[in-house]
């Protein structure tokens, strides 16, 4: 869904003349993506209109950047789709929280449901988990296994074919122990739905929990509205929580979900490891479905982590982004770690280093930073045109830092797309190093 949304895009900015038939058609193939993408169809109605409101070609001032205003209309349209404007669920401190979990099988609920309850037990919540998956073999090791790791406290039977029953026992126990949060894992899979979804009404009906949440795995697409609807039909939930955001998947199902059942998206699985859940947030999350990366993410990290980065977040602000840039942030990206979600941030650099495991791309960026050492100070400050202009120069770094011509070229035309990025964000830096000096 991204990928043909930014098509859209791009294909129309990239052309010369923007004129309104170009615009009508790019506005007409991203709703055909969202309809295709099982977005519901008033939705995209009001989304249509709502771009062609902001983009209105007739009354604009031929010195107003249109291009600009169609990236950001439709940004912003989606930014909307994703936020429901409901207030999430917000456990109570001094007295239990009963969460549960649904959503088909491996779409992540025991490992999410460990991330959770750790996310919280480092919030200062006395927190544990129920495992009432007595469907597969194994799942309550699973979670045994899972929940000895971070150190939480856990319950379930392994024995037991009732797992309405062994939730509610869990569920009692841990709150005569005065636990707040107390999270119950179910199955998720069964030879019929409708015995699926039995399970879920028996278990809710003997636990009554005070939040449900959902579970949906990024990957699954086009699906995600029937499944998530028909989820919703049967167990109420009131949060989601999209999982296996790090992989490939374009989100276009988390829109349609949160559009199908205008329920919140509370938080999204970024990895398999326990640390790898982060709070859902609207802007950066489309950003990044629109392959735009998570540039203020990026920034922000940086900025967290108190890393030297003042030339870059100037000439971000001023729209520039050379090759010392990229070579800066590079080498931050080292020192910031783990690497795989990190490169998820930079346009571009995902799809090179798709594939590889955290081993493999650090040796990656390693190689690109010899290269960068191999350059002149002329080299390094500038937007890289000197290489295309000189291409021995290419030949010659390439030699210099054990590299090949291959990965040089690789390497200038990283920077291009984090050029292309700043530019298109000037705006943003300026904001943004405005606010800083306000600070
Ligand atoms: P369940 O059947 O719903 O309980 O799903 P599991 O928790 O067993 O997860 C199924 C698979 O997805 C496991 O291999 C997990 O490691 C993996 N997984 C879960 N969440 C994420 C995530 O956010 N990112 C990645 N890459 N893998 C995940
Ligand atoms: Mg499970």
């Amino acid at each position: 869904l991204g990928r043909r949304i930014n098509a859209a895009v791009s294909d129309l900015t990239r052309s010369q003349n923007l004129d309104e038939k170009a615009f009508d058609g790019m506005v007409k193939e991203i709703c055909n993506a969202l309809l295709e993408a099982d977005v519901n169809v008033k939705l995209v109605s009001t989304l249509r209109k709502s771009i062609k409101n902001t983009v209105n070609f007739k009354d604009l001032p031929p010195a107003v950047n249109k291009k600009r205003l169609i990236q950001k209309a439709v940004f912003d349209e989606l930014v909307k789709l994703v936020d429901p404007h409901a207030e999430p669920f917000k456990p109570k401190k001094g007295k239990p929280n009963v969460i549960m979990f649904v959503g088909l099988q491996g779409s992540g609920k025991t490992t999410t449901c460990t991330k959770l309850a750790r996310w919280y037990q480092t919030r200062g919540f006395k927190s544990c988990l129920v495992c009432a998956d007595t469907f597969r073999a194994g799942a309550f090791d699973q979670l045994k296994q899972n929940a000895t790791k971070a150190k939480i406290p856990y319950f379930g039977s392994l024995t037991s074919t009732d797992p309405a029953l062994v939730a509610a026992e869990g569920v009692a126990k841990f709150k005569k122990e005065r636990f707040e949060i107390i999270i119950v894992d179910t199955s998720g899979r069964h030879r019929q739905e409708k015995d699926l979804f039995d399970e879920m009404t028996q278990i809710q009906r003997a636990i009554t929990p005070d939040q449900t949440i959902m579970v949906l795995d990024a990957t699954i697409g086009q699906q995600a509205e029937a499944q998530s609807k028909a989820f919703k039909e049967t167990a109420d939930f009131g949060s989601i929580i999209i999982t296996k955001t790090d992989g490939h998947a374009s989100g276009g199902g988390a829109i349609s979900a949160v559009a199908a059942t205008h329920t919140p998206i509370v938080f999204i699985g970024t990895g398999e490891h326990m640390l790898d859940l982060e709070r859902f947030q609207p802007q950066p999350f489309v950003s990044k479905m629109l392959g735009m990366g998570d540039m203020q993410g990026l920034v922000e990290h940086v900025q967290a982590l108190k890393l030297d980065q003042k030339d870059t977040m100037k000439h971000i602000a001023e729209g520039v982004f050379t090759v010392r840039d990229l070579r800066d942030q590079l080498q931050n990206i080292m020192k910031m770690g783990p690497l795989s979600k990190m490169a998820g941030m930079i346009p571009g650099l995902n799809q090179m280093m798709g594939g590889m495991d955290d081993e493999e791309g650090s040796m990656k960026m390693k190689r690109m930073i010899y290269i960068c050492d191999s350059m002149t100070n002329k080299e390094l400050d500038s937007d890289g045109k000197i290489f295309v202009e000189q291409p021995s120069r290419m030949t010659r770094v390439a030699r210099g830092s054990g590299t090949s011509v291959r990965e040089v070229e690789e390497l200038l035309s990283q920077q291009k797309v984090m050029a292309g990025m700043a530019k298109k964000m000037g705006g943003m830096g300026k904001n943004m190093a405005r606010a800083q000096q306000q600070m």
